[in-house]
């Protein structure tokens, strides 16, 4: 009887061999290049940490269509350090370094919280529900798992809005109190923004106490009321209170 044999089918093409680094320890191991279900992925295995994949295109048509563009790279006028222990561990850029540059980041805000998941001077904030950071530099450490990399988007998109954010006068804020004096509260409404809140401004009514109305930690409504010359803002939470007031009253009708 002809008895034919099925045999298992490999869930990728093997595209190639590089030199890649283990992102646990940095050594420079071998790696594949992969292609599975329409992406290109960078698998590797370090003695000490073991497997590691990383999605280095989501595109493999266009990954593949890219290649037809690479030119012989223009050589850097100058090196910044000596080939000694050979590539990466040379970089600075060292007389090994074949290429131009392909991708030059300026930095163009000073009030970045180096927390961004997806920072290319490798942030370490933890995304939500998992225990890796998506961090790296560039693709190649970004997280293959399609849940986690959207998670990671919403919260980079969320926190690179709240770090470009401006302050806006007359715009009402839920910020958290980070300070507490006799005088007033400070109170955090965007990261790394403080605006003070006087005594006066809490409430409509007396306040004896600062802490009668709210305490380091707590979240509350404020309005920006004025920035000052230097930077300083000023937060009223009894403006917020009455625009809040009026705007509810005004939903009823
Ligand atoms: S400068 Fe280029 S060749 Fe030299 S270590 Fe860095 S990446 Fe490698
Ligand atoms: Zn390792």
């Amino acid at each position: 009887m002809n008895q034919q044999i099925k045999q298992p089918i490999c869930d990728h093409v093997f595209y190639g061999l590089t030199r890649s680094l283990c992102p646990e320890c940095k050594r420079v191991v071998d790696a594949q290049t992969l292609i599975r279900d329409g992406a290109v992925y960078l698998r590797k295995r370090c003695p000490e940490h073991g497997w590691h994949e990383a999605l280095v295109s989501s595109d493999a048509e266009w990954y593949l269509n890219s290649l037809k563009y690479d030119k012989p790279g223009a050589m850097p006028l100058d090196f910044a350090t000596s080939t000694d222990r050979g590539c990466p561990y040379d970089c600075g850029i060292c007389p090994e370094h074949r290429q131009h540059t392909c991708l030059a980041l300026i930095e163009i805000t000073t009030r970045c919280n180096l927390a961004c998941p997806t920072c290319f001077a490798d942030s370490s904030l933890p995304l939500p529900g998992t225990s890796a950071p998506l961090r790296g530099t560039g693709a190649s450490q970004v997280d293959t798992n399609p849940a986690a990399r959207q998670r990671g988007f919403d919260l980079s998109l969320a926190q690179v809005e709240a770090i470009t954010a401006s302050v806006q006068i007359g715009r009402i804020y839920k910020g958290k109190v980070s300070s507490v004096k006799d005088f007033g509260a400070f109170i955090e409404i965007l990261p790394g923004r403080d605006g003070r809140c006087h005594i006066s401004e809490l409430s409509n009514d007396y306040v004896g106490s600062v802490t009668d109305i709210c305490n380091v930690g707590d979240e509350i409504e404020v309005k920006v009321i004025a920035v000052d010359e230097q930077d300083r803002i000023k937060l009223s939470r009894k403006a917020a209170e009455q625009e809040l007031a009026g705007a509810a009253s005004d939903g009823k009708e």
